[in-house]
């Protein structure tokens, strides 16, 4: 997830500037694999053995904090390089990420978001102890990676901004405080506008950092593709207290899954990632 916030001196420096919404403003930086044919077939057989597989006996708290310090470090160092190499032509880009343990996130899930400027991952306790192998805490954490690279906060605040401006709610995001990357963003209290300019790209983004984790993941010795079953478990989309799950922010799909076959195959033909059109 991200985490998105839109101040009121953002909504007026895009007003003055006169800086709406191009197209290209919205895409995704990164052209996404072709997974269809073979790639959603498997997908497919995937998520359905996935789905139907039994839940694994959750983690004690000390075995989620051994894999999480096996994991992060790997992550941090491959991400790192995959950001610094993809964003060289970008003057000041910080690659360098913070990933913690988020102590007081109830529900399993996790989030990219800035504080005070700083790139910061985060990852509750209740999600590694759910997850089935080291793999998967590596898919979860270079997934929220590629939400830095794929600059998705960037992105998102520019169109809820321009889709708040069409329809006229424009006092509504200047008082909100916003979201995160795969922490809700549909839940920052904004009028249907301004949801519907960020809701039209989440999907695209979402399946760009699945590409983006894949590599990064893959690139630190972790197995993607054994990591993203973690996406296909029939889990709820709210955990304790109501707040929205990995499940409930990254809706179980066929298509990441896919996706992140075809990024596989990609990788294993030494094709790097290319521009978006
Ligand atoms: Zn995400």
């Amino acid at each position: 997830m991200m985490v998105l916030r839109v101040s009121r001196s953002s909504v007026s420096a895009i007003l003055a500037t006169g800086v709406l919404l191009t197209a290209s403003a919205c895409g995704t930086t990164y052209q996404l694999p072709d997974s269809s044919g073979a790639y959603t077939d498997q997908a497919r057989a995937m998520f359905a053995e996935a789905r139907s597989a039994p839940k694994p006996a959750p983690l004690s708290t000390s075995a989620a904090q051994a894999r999480f310090d096996r994991v992060a470090p790997r992550i941090r160092v491959a991400g790192q390089r995959a950001c610094q190499e993809l964003t060289a032509t970008r003057a000041g880009f910080n690659c360098n990420v913070d990933i913690a343990i988020d102590p007081e996130m109830k529900q399993p899930n996790a989030y990219f978001t800035y504080q005070q400027r700083q790139p910061v991952i985060r990852i509750s306790m209740p999600l590694i102890k759910e997850t089935a192998s080291d793999d998967e805490v590596a898919f979860v954490l270079a997934h929220e990676y590629g939400h830095l690279i794929g600059r998705h906060i960037e992105k998102q605040q520019q169109q809820v901004v321009a889709g708040a401006l069409l329809a006229g709610a424009i006092a509504g995001v200047a008082t909100a405080a916003a979201g995160n990357y795969d922490g809700g963003a549909v839940e920052l209290g904004l009028g249907a506008g301004a949801a519907v300019g960020s809701i039209a790209y989440s999907k695209a983004y979402e399946l760009e950092s699945d590409t983006l984790g894949t590599r990064i993941s893959s690139a630190a010795g972790y197995d993607p593709v054994e990591g993203a079953k973690f996406f296909a478990r029939a889990e709820p989309a709210r955990g304790a207290g109501g707040g929205y799950s990995f499940w409930g922010t990254h809706p179980a799909d066929e298509k990441r899954v896919a996706t992140v076959l075809a990024t596989k195959a990609e990788i294993d033909a030494q094709q790097g990632l290319r521009p978006a059109q």
